[in-house]
């Protein structure tokens, strides 16, 4: 595959300032349409909002990049798989009184899986959406599974409207976060 085509292909993925963005603007969206508390994710929440939102790729692509997984999203990005696991772990959480916890975690890994799909819906790549049936559907060879995940990351540049949207998402999701901190110090019961 070409430096081009490479390029052009890796610039579509989301990166992990991106997933983190995106899963703590849905925590709070929903959290304002459900009437979810607190309405602000803050101490170890944030923690695992922060951990989840990055989970699918923190498993898959150190996987891939060793050769254990066939690419870097495949068994933590699939619905076969971590619909049952989520389900099973966000049970287990709320049974020991970790709801809050739960709820976020569960956000956080959708939100990364709805991070990696949008683009490809949107421009109705079907074949490439494969990976969240995997194994059903066997998975493609990424072009930047080769690479490894932190030179990519290193590599994520500014010069994409997709990188771009990721990195105003993050200052935008950044603004909230700190008038929810600002708020709270001036009033501490969220
Ligand atoms: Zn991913």
């Amino acid at each position: 595959m070409s430096e081009f085509m490479r390029g052009t292909r890796l610039h579509r993925r989301v990166y992990p300032l991106g997933h983190l963005a995106l899963g703590y603007l849905l925590v709070v969206a929903l959290a304002r349409v459900r009437d979810w508390k607190p309405r602000f994710p803050h101490g170890l929440t944030l923690l695992i909002l922060a951990v989840g939102t990055q989970l699918p790729d923190l498993i898959d692509k150190p996987l891939a990049y060793a050769g254990v997984l066939p690419n870097g999203r495949s068994l933590a990005h699939s619905l076969l798989i971590v619909v049952p696991v989520v389900f099973l772990g966000v049970r287990y959480l709320t049974r020991r009184g970790y709801q809050y916890e739960a709820r976020a975690l569960a956000v956080a890994i959708g939100s990364h899986i709805v991070g990696d799909s949008y683009l490809l819906v949107l421009r109705q790549e079907w074949r490439e959406l494969g990976f969240l049936l995997w194994p059903v559907v066997p998975g493609l060879q990424y072009p930047g599974d080769d690479i490894a995940p932190w030179i990519r990351i290193l590599n994520a540049g500014f010069d994409s409207p997709h990188l771009q949207f990721q990195y105003l998402l993050f200052v935008g999701a950044a603004a909230i976060w700190l008038v929810s901190v600002y708020r709270r110090r001036r009033r501490p019961v969220t």
